[in-house]
């Protein structure tokens, strides 16, 4: 368990994972704050996350300020310790005395910190309070900041169980969108290195009417695992809608990619359920590699789907390319592979700036 103090890897993976860095104020974290605030009295409070370099603030009253590098941070010293950190008086306090939020403006005094443990053990930040006189905590002061320590780590498992579809255990479409948005900034200027694909279960209405809806959600189940099974962990899974779902490549090129969900569509073709023999599943899929004439998540999902939509319109069961030449939308028919050097780019081009003009995604 000590070990998970001072792992800051294992640590920082678990903070990442919990996909809240740089995301908008919310007013359940606020409310919390505002909290420790008027029972500990003091002028400032935070929620305090630390990420590899710097920390970065889901709230805070009293001051102004969204990050700080760690070298200003109290915080990164508390995560190291299982009970609140206090402190009385910074100036005589070796951890802290040197700190340039000390030394300097704002002139930092006092400070109790209670660290926010995750179930899994690790340590991801604080729940502060900061105040510019000297002080002591009492007790039942640092009581209290320790139960609203705990409310803001389940604020935040409530955050990420929404991100998450129940179902599929796909993210959900926005957190996924979101995701993308990541990748896309990422890879910006270097024009490839992604690769998505939108896929979109074949004749679905027909299983849940000839099998009923339970059936349907098995088959759900069913498919999103089989992704898992193919594509691994590398990839990014998320579920759009209905039977409609979403899979990210990174780092990867399109022929490569285009190969493992070719792979990923004879799997689920290949699912077989012992109690209902007869029933089969397909699916259509459109891909989309980043290109440098991608520029937004819109556009990039909508390359992506247009080239579903060809599948669908070609006879169902294929995986289809947008930008692909002719020769390779013959080759996609699900027999042989088509090949990333015959996507065209003037033709990806000109698919794009349609895309653009049209309706958004
Ligand atoms: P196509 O090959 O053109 O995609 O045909 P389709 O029947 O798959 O497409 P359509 O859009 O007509 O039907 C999709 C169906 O998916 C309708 C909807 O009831 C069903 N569906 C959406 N979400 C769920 C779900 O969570 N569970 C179940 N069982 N069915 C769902
Ligand atoms: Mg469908
Ligand atoms: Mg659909």
């Amino acid at each position: 368990m000590e070990d998970k103090l001072i792992d800051d890897e294992a640590r920082l993976a678990a903070a990442r994972r919990l996909n809240i860095f740089d995301t908008p104020r919310e007013r359940a974290f606020d409310h919390i704050t505002k909290l420790v605030k008027m029972s500990l009295r003091v002028p400032v409070s935070a929620v305090s996350l630390i990420d590899e370099d710097r920390q970065w603030f889901k709230s805070i009253q009293g001051f102004d300020v969204t990050e700080t590098t760690l070298e200003r941070s109290f915080c990164v010293v508390s995560i190291r310790h299982r009970q609140p950190t206090v402190v009385t008086d910074a100036l005589s306090d070796p951890r802290f005395c040197n700190n340039p939020v000390v030394v300097g403006e704002p002139c930092v005094r006092s400070y109790a910190g209670a660290p926010l443990i995750l179930p899994d053990g690790y340590q991801v930040g604080t729940l502060c309070a900061v105040g510019f006189e000297p002080r002591t905590f009492s007790h039942e002061e640092l009581s209290v900041l320790t139960e609203l320590a705990g409310c803001v780590v389940r604020e935040m498992e409530l955050r990420e169980r929404a991100a998450i579809d129940e179902m599929t255990g796909f993210m959900s479409r926005a957190p996924f969108l979101k995701r993308l948005e990541a990748v896309l900034d990422h890879y910006r200027g270097r024009g490839t290195g992604a690769v998505l694909s939108i896929l979109d279960l074949d004749h679905f209405k027909a299983i849940n009417d000839s099998f009923g809806h339970p059936v349907g959600d098995r088959v759900l189940q069913a498919v999103a695992q089989t992704c898992r099974d193919v594509l691994g962990e590398t990839a990014q899974f998320g579920r759009l809608g209905g039977e409609e779902f979403a899979l990210m490549i990174a780092d990867a090129d399109l022929h490569g990619a285009v190969a493992r969900f070719d792979a990923l569509r004879r799997a689920i073709a290949a699912i077989r359920f012992d109690d209902l023999p007869q029933l089969r599943v397909n699916a259509s899929f459109g891909v989309a590699a980043l290109n440098p004439v991608v520029s937004t998540v819109p556009i990039w999902c909508k390359l992506a789907d247009t080239a579903l939509y060809s599948a669908k319109q070609s006879g169902r069961n294929r995986v289809m390319i947008a930008g692909a030449t002719d020769a390779a939308t013959l080759a996609a028919t699900g027999r042989t592979l088509p090949f990333a050097d015959q996507v065209d780019e003037r033709r990806l081009a000109a698919l794009t700036e349609e895309i653009m003009a049209g309706p958004a995604y």
